[in-house]
């Protein structure tokens, strides 16, 4: 292995330079969780690490007029002690506190998962369905994307030289609304999603408002599934709508067939979990309470 460099970025604009020097050679680390177990297994080879945790910006959680703006190398477990987030997106937790055992929850961070951009990233599915902007700076400047453009395939993301994720924003959401993320597994923890769908709802009365569904581990990225959302608003939540979600789910899928699930099987699962997501999400937002699921 030839000589890697390790430089700890004090601010964004040091860390966009180190970027943007490196030549393609560097790698921005955050948590570190999945960029050095590719190391060691040789899938990655920087020549250049640019740590970003010691940048104020990409390790904070700020909220301005009801939006939560989240560092992208915050610590999924700093994230879960917040309390106000834990109560306005209990979905988009939940996803983020499913990844890896409390050790990995310690060091990952939401925007490690995104970039590493894997289908079966468990936090994407529901920041996609809250409606999720990645803000990104690089040596051109400023640019914001929804997270359901950011990857544009398994491993790649449509970050350009030089470029890095600096935040996740999470838009103000009204008061009758919440969301919930599940996912499939072979195991009981500790394992890839076979399928992961988040569901976020807003309800006037009991007629859904607003709906946006995520759908992970079925496609080359995750998707925006606008078709499940449809059949959702103006329902009660009813069998028919339900049914018409989660076909629209099954529909959207192009699945792998590999050892933890046939194109089949996670064509049906995706079904299944939009249509118990959506429930839960409906539930919360009737103040019945859901714990997380491992
Ligand atoms: C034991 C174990 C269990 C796991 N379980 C799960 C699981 O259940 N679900 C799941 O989804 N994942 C799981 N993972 C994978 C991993 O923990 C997550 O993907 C995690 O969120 C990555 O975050 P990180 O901060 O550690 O990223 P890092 O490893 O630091 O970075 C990941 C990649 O993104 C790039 N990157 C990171 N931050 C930025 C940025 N701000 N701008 C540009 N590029 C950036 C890095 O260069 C690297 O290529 C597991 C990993 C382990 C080791």
């Amino acid at each position: 292995m030839s000589e890697i460099q390790y430089r700890v970025a004090k601010n964004v604009k040091d860390a966009v330079a180190l970027m943007a020097k490196s030549k393609g050679k560097g790698y921005v680390l955050a948590g570190g969780t999945d960029l050095l177990v590719q190391m060691k297994s040789g899938a990655r080879e920087p020549g250049l690490i640019v740590d970003v945790k010691k940048i104020p910006e990409m390790v904070s959680i700020t909220e301005k007029n009801g939006a939560f703006t989240i560092g992208a190398a915050t610590p999924a477990a700093v994230l879960g002690e917040h309390k106000k987030f834990r109560k306005t997106w209990p979905g988009v937790l939940e996803a983020i506190n499913l990844i890896g055992s409390t050790q990995v929850q310690g060091r990952a961070s939401a925007g490690g998962n995104l970039c590493n951009a894997s289908p079966a990233a468990d936090s994407v599915p529901a920041l996609v369905a809250a409606g999720c902007i990645a803000n990104i700076v690089g040596p051109k400047g400023k640019r914001s994307v929804p997270v359901e453009k950011f990857n544009s395939g398994p491993g790649k993301t449509t970050l350009k030289p030089g470029e890095i994720l600096v935040s996740l924003t999470l838009p103000k959401r009204g008061k009758d609304a919440s969301d919930a993320y599940l996912r499939l597994i072979p195991r009981t923890e500790m394992d890839i999603a076979v399928v992961g769908v988040g569901v976020s709802l807003s309800m006037k009365g009991d007629t859904v408002k607003d709906a946006r569904v995520g759908l992970g581990a079925v496609a080359p990225t995750v998707l925006l599934v606008d078709k499940a959302a449809k059949a959702l608003i103006g329902s009660k939540l009813d069998d028919a709508a339900l049914e018409a979600a989660a076909a629209a789910c099954s529909e959207a899928c192009k699945p792998i067939d590999d050892k933890r699930g046939t194109i089949k099987y996670r064509t049906k699962i995706a079904g299944v979990l939009l249509k118990r997501a959506a429930l839960i999400a409906r539930d919360r937002i009737n103040g019945i309470e859901h714990r997380g699921h491992r």
